[in-house]
């Protein structure tokens, strides 16, 4: 919804207007394809059930809209205008751009008591007035204990019964702290724990490799005497014939397969 036109000074220029609620634009956004303007708080509900521009009917999305460009927002925002509490008495003219300041501190807004529970609501220069008497106001107790308590309730305050109230609040959340500390000691503790363990698992991989290494050494020597034994059963019984590849490969034909053997072996 846009600012109504009824309270501008000025004439007010057609593209300045919504065609949506034929108001003056209010937080203006323009279609990038059509360059028509509207109020976002007109547009966008427009937008979930159309997916067309009101003013032209162009095939348009929300991804389409921007901001107005910055020397027609200029031209927008100079439009003068009185304040919307004129009728309450405000009687301030200011271009447009100065209107959401103004509402922040115009005397003739109204406002709502800002003691809770109170419902009272007053034109901005009159709340000091009611807040000094306010019921709700919050005053200190003079009876003795000087915590601080609604007005309307100080007939019916009683030190002893609001002290005992009070304390037991504190002791409440006295054990709701303990508890959230205990759950934080048992999470950390279980983290220390999962620690430990990783560091053990990972020990004892190191523990298997080191065997295994071992081993590794002690399997080697017996592997190469093999083959080496098969290799003079091989000479000796069936005369096969050697190729050398010239890469300390050599391939050994027997009976149509080849095989291929690092020259090294064979000098081991
Ligand atoms: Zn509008
Ligand atoms: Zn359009
Ligand atoms: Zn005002
Ligand atoms: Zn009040
Ligand atoms: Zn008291």
């Amino acid at each position: 919804m846009g600012v109504l036109k009824v309270l501008f000074l000025d004439d007010i220029p057609d593209d300045c207007t919504c065609a949506v609620c034929h108001e003056v634009l209010e937080n203006p956004r323009e279609f990038s394809r059509c360059q028509h303007a509207f109020c976002e708080g007109c547009i966008l509900p427009w937008l979930e059930s159309h997916d067309s521009c009101p003013t032209c009917r162009a095939p348009v999305t929300s991804s389409d809209l921007r901001h107005l460009h910055r020397i027609w927002r200029e031209k927008l925002y100079q439009l003068l205008m009185r304040c919307e509490f004129h009728d309450a008495g405000c009687d301030v003219t200011l271009p447009l751009k100065k209107r959401d300041a103004h509402i922040e501190e115009c005397e003739f807004v109204t406002v709502v008591c800002p003691n809770k529970p109170c419902a009272v609501r007053l034109p901005r220069a009159e709340m000091p007035d009611h807040t000094e008497i306010c019921q709700h106001r919050l005053v200190s107790c003079n009876k003795g204990c000087e915590m601080e308590i609604s007005y309307g309730l100080m007939g019916e305050h009683n030190c002893i019964r609001a002290l005992r109230h009070e304390v037991n609040n504190l002791h409440k959340e006295q054990q709701n702290l303990l508890k959230a500390l205990k759950k934080d000691r048992d999470e950390r503790l279980k983290l220390e724990k999962f620690v430990h363990d990783q560091a053990c698992a990972m020990e004892d991989l190191a523990d298997l490799i080191e065997s295994l290494t071992t081993a590794l050494f002690l399997i080697v020597p017996i592997v190469v005497f093999e083959i080496e034994q098969w290799f003079d059963i091989v000479l000796d019984r069936f005369g096969a014939l050697f190729f050398g590849t010239g890469a300390g490969i050599l391939v050994l034909e027997w009976n149509g397969d080849f095989f291929k053997l690092p020259y090294s072996l064979l000098r081991l």
